[in-house]
């Protein structure tokens, strides 16, 4: 077989439907988020990003920098191991413990990634538990996707967000059976928001655990950031959260947080948490100072809040379409592969404005999009040259523009 034709074609196919990846190579610059060197084609240009998730800006704050800093220069690089052989470092300990208190949790368990420990926690929970059945939200992350999937239980999906369909899939079960609802708060392609305490009281109905990824609202809603389910007061219904210290915490890491019992078995028997080497501790650090510092400091969530709904009006009065989101995120459709990839070619070549096209399989085809999301620190200068900006690449591009709201 001629390997290397095979995989040419299979990259060419993309390149025909207009959906290749072309990674943006980017220089953040600390201290002037949401600023960044692109290193483009004509050389180095200073560009404006709106496609981050980064939420808060975090990444850059003094207090995660120091941390950082701080830890590298007493703990070293990395953390010498697997957690269980030398690997685990104070700052793992400290952070698990403030996460499990910011999700009113008994235990949390630190993994290198949010996708790493949906993965894992699902699988083993899974596989544990003996004939399980998972509920779950049809439009769920890859990453519990691939969780549920490693599991050879049988797997059951509710429509987006429909409790009554939970409830009918739920009620169709042998009631002895053990149950995982699993599902997420904020969706980050359509910012919409789960029912969380709707989902909740059918779950609880049928004797089902239930396993929530917070992942795009950690940080960002309830008193001290520790989500959708604190804002709703429903935290202590949910038997597991997990969330990531890669978006608005602005570091890199996941998590789960929970009973002291599931979050052991998970421990005890996750392969992907046991077989690898530990978060470095500086990662650790900078991730406890960000938490620490996001659970004081609510006024960066309301300010996140206000910049948000200001993008969708000014869009909306441009005659944009905005798809509508109740979060902090902000769809605008453009509904072909092709003409999004122009799309976000144009704003960068011509306006210095970073935002990723959007494609397939991440969203639906026909639904393709450019996805914004505004932070503290974009001024209302910055949403004003961007309205222009996506205002003329509309109207070069011959996409439609809606009547103005
Ligand atoms: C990004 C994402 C993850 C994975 O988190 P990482 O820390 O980036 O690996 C998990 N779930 C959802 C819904 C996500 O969007």
């Amino acid at each position: 077989m001629d390997y290397e034709a095979f995989f040419a074609e299979r990259i060419g196919a993309l390149k025909a439907e207009g959906r290749y990846r072309v990674f943006a190579d980017l220089e953040r610059i600390a201290g002037q988020f949401p600023r960044a060197h692109w290193h483009g084609p004509g050389g180095v240009r200073e560009v404006t990003v709106w496609c981050s998730n980064d939420y808060l800006g975090m990444g850059q704050h003094p207090a995660v920098i120091a941390a950082m800093h701080e830890a590298i220069d007493k703990c070293g690089a990395g953390a010498g191991g697997t957690r269980n052989i030398s690997g685990t470092n104070h700052y793992h300990v400290l952070l698990e413990r403030e996460l499990a208190d910011l999700h009113g949790k008994e235990a949390g368990l630190l993994f290198t990634s949010g996708y790493n420990s949906n993965e894992a926690a699902l699988s083993v929970l899974l596989t544990l538990l003996p004939d399980c059945v998972v509920i779950s939200d049809e439009l769920n992350h890859a990453s519990m996707i691939h969780g549920m999937r490693s599991a050879k239980c049988e797997k059951r999906i509710f429509r987006h967000n429909d409790a009554g369909h939970l409830e009918e899939i739920l009620r169709s079960l042998d009631p002895k059976r053990a149950k995982i609802v699993a599902f997420e708060s904020v969706y980050s392609m359509d910012g919409d928001i789960a029912p969380i305490a709707r989902l909740c009281d059918v779950a609880e109905k049928y004797g089902a655990m239930t396993y929530l990824d917070e992942v795009h609202a950690v940080g960002l809603y309830g008193r001290r950031g520790g989500g959708v389910s604190e804002r709703d007061g429903v935290a202590h219904r949910l038997t597991i959260v997990e969330g990531t210290l890669a978006k608005a915490i602005g570091v890199m890491g996941g998590y789960i947080t929970g009973s002291a019992a599931v979050v052991d078995a998970v421990r005890s028997f996750g392969s992907a948490f046991i077989f690898t080497t530990a978060l470095p501790p500086a990662v650790a650090a900078g991730a406890l100072a960000s938490v620490r510092h996001l659970k004081a400091d609510h006024s960066v969530r309301e300010r996140h809040q206000e910049r948000a709904a200001r993008l969708k009006h000014l869009l909306r009065a441009a005659g944009l379409p905005v798809m509508p989101s109740e979060s902090h995120i902000v769809p605008v459709l453009v509904g072909d592969a092709r003409l999004c990839k122009a799309a976000s070619d144009r704003l960068l070549d011509e306006h210095a404005i970073y935002v990723q096209p959007i494609n397939y399989p991440t969203v639906p085809r026909g639904q393709e999009r450019l996805r914004f999301t505004p932070t503290p620190f974009h001024s209302d200068q910055d949403m004003d040259r961007l309205v222009a900006a996506l205002y003329r690449v509309w109207r070069d591009l011959g996409l439609a523009l809606q009547q103005a709201a």
